[in-house]
């Protein structure tokens, strides 16, 4: 019978790239709690209340509830892509503005508080695969598969700088390890729901293990 699979972990761990591919595999959905995240920074951005040297994050959260978010499948490309207010906002969330702010905005209680609920009522029905930093231990503690994943900063940046640069972004590899450190550190150190690994999870360090191999090993455990 279907399970539910929490895939948490450090940034650009490679945590989407497993997760898609096992919903995939097992016809599961797959949910990117991250493009939340990115997407009500983006919000906060365009409507200046981060970035520019100001911040102002009480308005922030007393637009929350006005604030729609929403997955859309594109048969396609074979994934779901996130809406902001009903417009698609899937390339913009991933830039590099995007990531500099992201971790600031998730630290907010009322922000995180919005998102997780959201998340649980995406999980009421088994078979899905959902990738964050808080899914094993708040959003889903019960869930059947854990996964952690790690990897050296180095192998993160260089990651996620071939990503960028694959989008046509102009960006440093130094910037790009600052930022990832940066949202790690931030990450694990917020008041709420911080980034820490759950006890009953499976870790898995991305720099010495291919994708193929954990993704067979994953599946092992899954199908039982
Ligand atoms: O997964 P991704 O790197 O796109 O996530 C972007 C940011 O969103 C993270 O650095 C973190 O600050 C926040 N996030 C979070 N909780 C999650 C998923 C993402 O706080 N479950």
């Amino acid at each position: 019978s279907k399970i539910t699979i929490a895939i948490d972990g450090f940034s650009s761990t490679g945590k989407s790239t497993l997760a898609k591919q096992l919903a995939k595999e097992l016809g599961y959905v797959y949910v990117d709690t991250g493009a939340m995240y990115r997407a009500i920074t983006l919000f906060a951005m365009r409507n200046n209340f981060i970035g520019n040297g100001e911040e102002r994050l009480e308005d922030l959260v007393k637009v929350l509830p006005k604030i729609k978010l929403r997955f859309v499948p594109n048969a396609e490309l074979g994934f779901s892509e996130m809406y902001l207010n009903d417009e698609n906002v899937e390339k913009e969330i991933r830039t590099m503005e995007v990531s500099k702010r992201v971790s600031r905005v998730a630290e907010i209680e009322q922000v995180r508080y919005k998102l997780v609920e959201m998340q649980k009522a995406m999980g009421k029905e088994k078979g899905i695969v959902m990738d964050g930093r808080d899914i094993g231990t708040v959003v889903f503690p019960d869930a059947e598969l854990k996964v952690f994943m790690t990897a050296s900063p180095k192998a993160r940046a260089t990651r996620r700088y071939k990503e960028l640069l694959d989008r046509g972004e102009e960006v440093s590899y130094e910037d790009v390890l600052e930022n990832v450190q940066n949202r790690d550190f931030i990450d694990s150190h917020r008041e709420f729901s911080p980034l820490r690994k759950a006890p009953d999870s499976i870790e898995f360090d991305n720099s010495d293990m291919g994708l193929k191999e954990q993704f067979e090993r994953l599946l092992s455990i899954a199908d039982r």
